[in-house]
């Protein structure tokens, strides 16, 4: 590997963007193994720990655990933990500043409610419990009780989460609550629920050392994901590493292999590889006779997807789809890993399943380095999609089936008829109810969807429909919490205590290592001051503490697939440095690393997977000569993270990440319209029109231009189009065209951000 010079000033970062992205996959690796040339980690010598506690890093899904160095109870600094089976002493520059980010002068630090003239003025806790309780009551005397919901997080502990969709449902008589995980991983869990009847994700981080041919599509896992990237890095096999993606990605670059495949041609590539390994007869009969549902069918369907037709639809050459089939059909251990270039897709769930098809006919599933393998985006979306009691009801059970509402209310010795026997609504549905005038309320809980939500000027129109708007997050400042009734301030990571549970299944804890600033509280305070207040604590005596909740939630998980009644506390889980579900009661195998299927048994009521498939959709948003580009979106670099509210907060994070917006285009189409590197151009989708810095680069094709996600502007452009199966948006693929800023006439108007909270507020 090339040796690297770190950046000498901010300005650097402002000029010098190709140098960053062609870079980053390397730079990422610097920063891992040497983060003190960064400015990362540094404890002033003054200070020296007197105690050292663990605790599961609050970013990403990878789970890394952190030493949080202590003086006197408070933290004064971490470093990552060497014996922790997931990062290994590594951490990433988020990670090395998750104690800075808590401190900003950007953070909430009392309850704040709009007055008679607009202005969000302090108030006390007694004076906001009673206002939401009141707001609450009054928006569904209204409207009815479904017309008020809720939207939460992955970034919250599963106590808080558990809590949170609890009170919602079963205290204040809320049915209809989502999370920002259906903004990212609401396709795989359907996936997999569909597929092996319990949302599943079957591998362990181990899997990435033990791989011969390891494929990514639709994954960046060098600056999404680089401590995972790094146990690649340590895979001994000389892997075959295949990567899948429209881009010439940070990881595309370090891959063996490399098939930029037209944006949206993944499922026709994937049903056609599927199609020569069953001409060929490179498949496993007996796992398929044995083990699976409806192979038959399938290999009947993907007839339909020879090779011409899919060299015609992906832009792949035969040789390239030949050497695919050939990699996995000769490696002993073939593992397919995905994250939002799959899931974040109009046809994302079929396009999941076409994995899991692919590694179930090739026997590729249970066994040491295979697997169909989602890797998830936040650090507790596991958490969420297990016990959050939103889509699904707590372990995983379905709101719908009488049974299961039966087992939760005498599981939490709670009134039947407090249980909704009711589906809730996804994210879209409700914030279409919303637009329908059906919903008058929200509580939006650590979730940011005035910057994050697809199409994002829809999300600002719709706050004019609502009576009620309630925020509670750790930062005043977010887009949301800008045009909100009532601001709840809530402590962030580090300043509370309970479990993540990260990619691999494994099951972490946070620590409170600091004290929330001002009256801040933590989201299990406020949940049990709201639910006094609104007179419904009696139904949460027992959920006193996060440990007492997770003892509730132990108890919730005894028969489900994810029983994990025999963990013995939150001392057993530090004790054996996380430990994977399922951990039954009648546990004996050891913890450091499991995955899941090795005994060949799903959770369906046969215990066969099932092969799932449709045929493939076309793109919902042509380009035409209006829009001839088509715009992907994704991660901006390692140091940036979702809608930065936190990352923004760390002056090294910042220094980390580019300045500005810049747009990657191929130089053949920039030049198509007199464009030079550095121009200001005008992207325009139907829309919406945002000014960016054009940055010339071959690392996206012909016709397709990419954005990174992170700047409030990019969601002004997206189409609000969504999986049918699992309501994910599609990020991914709007027609666009771009023109130079100084030449071209503005169609839509100036940047509409500017004028974004005065155009909602009241
Ligand atoms: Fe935290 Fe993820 Fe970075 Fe690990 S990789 S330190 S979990 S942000």
């Amino acid at each position: 590997m090339s040796t690297i010079t770190p950046p000498p000033t901010s300005t650097f970062w402002e000029t010098a963007r190709e140098w960053l992205h062609q870079r980053d996959g390397v730079l990422s690796r610097e920063l891992l193994l040497e983060p003190s040339r960064f400015g990362l980690g540094q404890l002033p010598s003054r200070l020296q720990p007197d105690a050292v506690a663990q605790s599961t890093c609050g970013f990403c899904s990878t789970g890394c655990s952190l030493q949080i160095h202590l003086k006197n109870g408070e933290a004064i600094g971490l470093s990552p933990s060497g014996d922790y089976p997931v990062n290994l002493g590594m951490a990433c520059p988020k990670g090395w500043e998750a104690l800075t980010v808590l401190d900003s002068s950007e953070r909430a630090t009392v309850p704040l409610l709009r007055n008679a003239s607009g202005q969000l003025t302090p108030v006390d806790w007694s004076t906001a419990a009673r206002t939401f309780v009141d707001g609450v009551r009054a928006v569904q005397a209204q409207h009815g009780p479904d017309s008020f919901a809720f939207l939460g997080t992955g970034q919250m502990p599963t106590e808080e989460l558990a809590f949170y969709g609890a009170l919602a449902k079963f205290g204040l008589g809320m049915v209809h609550g989502d999370a920002n995980t259906r903004q990212c991983m609401a396709t795989s869990a359907v996936a997999y629920k569909q597929a092996f009847g319990f949302d599943a994700p079957p591998f362990t981080y181990a899997d990435f050392e033990q791989s011969d041919v390891l494929i990514f599509i639709g994954a960046n896992p060098c600056i999404a994901h680089p401590i995972l990237w790094e146990r690649v890095m340590r895979n001994t096999l000389r892997p075959e590493i295949i990567v899948i993606d429209p881009r010439r990605t940070e990881t595309a670059m370090q891959a063996t292999q490399h098939l930029a495949i037209q944006p949206k041609g993944d499922l026709t590539l994937l049903y056609g590889v599927a199609n020569i390994l069953i001409e060929r007869g490179w498949i496993d009969r007996d796992f398929l006779e044995s083990h699976t549902a409806g192979f038959e069918e399938f290999a009947d369907f993907v007839r339909d997807y020879p090779l011409d037709r899919v060299v015609r639809e992906t832009g792949l050459t035969a040789t390239e789809i030949e050497k695919l089939v050939a990699a996995i059909h000769q490696g002993k251990a073939v593992s397919i890993w995905w994250t939002m270039g799959v899931n974040q897709s109009y046809q994302g769930v079929r396009t999941a399943q076409a994995i899991i098809n692919l590694c179930l006919m090739t026997g590729n599933i249970g066994r040491p380095g295979t697997g169909p393998n989602s890797i998830t985006g936040q650090c507790n979306a596991m958490g969420s999609r297990l016990f959050g009691n939103t889509s699904s009801m707590l372990g995983g059970r379905d709101f719908t089936v009488a049974e299961h509402r039966r087992e939760v209310a005498s599981l939490l010795k709670i009134d039947e008829a407090c249980v909704p026997s009711r589906s809730s609504w996804a994210y879209p549905e409700i914030l279409e109810g919303v637009r329908r005038g059906e919903i008058k309320g929200l509580w939006i809980v650590a979730t940011n969807p005035s910057h994050s939500w697809i199409d994002q000027d829809g999300f600002a129109a719709l706050r004019e429909q609502l009576d009620f708007l309630v925020v509670q997050d750790m930062y005043a400042t977010t887009e949301t919490a800008a045009i909100a009734d009532l601001v709840l301030p809530a402590a962030g990571w580090g300043e509370k205590d309970g479990t993540f549970i990260n990619s691999e299944r494994r099951i972490g804890v946070i620590r409170k290592v600091k004290r929330a600033p001002g009256q801040a509280l933590a989201d299990f305070a406020i949940f049990r001051l709201l639910a006094e207040a609104a007179d419904c604590g009696a139904m949460f005596r027992e959920w006193s503490t996060p440990e007492a909740v997770f003892a509730i939630l132990q108890r919730l998980s005894i028969g489900r697939p994810c029983d994990i009644s025999g963990i013995n506390g939150y001392a057993m889980l530090d004790q054996q440095g996380g430990i994977q579900w399922p951990y039954p009661a009648s546990s004996t195998t050891p913890t450091t690393e499991r995955r899941l299927f090795a005994d060949r048994r799903f959770f369906t009521a046969d215990e066969r997977a099932k092969f799932l498939f449709d045929p493939v959709r076309p793109l919902p948003e042509v380009c035409d000569a209006e829009y001839p580009l088509l715009l992907m979106t994704g991660r901006g670099s390692v140091a940036q993270w979702h809608t930065e509210t936190r990352t923004r907060q760390s002056a090294v994070l910042r220094k980390l990440s580019p300045s500005g917006l810049a747009l990657e285009i191929h130089p053949a189409d920039a030049a198509a319209v007199g464009i030079e590197p550095q121009d200001q151009v005008l992207v325009t989708s139907r829309r919406g029109q945002i000014t960016v810095t054009a940055f010339l680069t071959e690392t996206v094709g012909r016709g397709r231009v990419f954005l990174p996600m992170h700047d409030p502007r990019v969601n002004q452009l997206t189409h609000a189009v969504f999986d049918p199966h699992s309501r994910q948006p599609s990020y991914k693929d709007c027609a666009v065209s771009v023109t130079s800023a100084d030449r071209a006439p503005r169609s839509a108007g100036p940047d509409r951000l500017a004028s974004y909270p005065s155009k909602v507020l009241r």
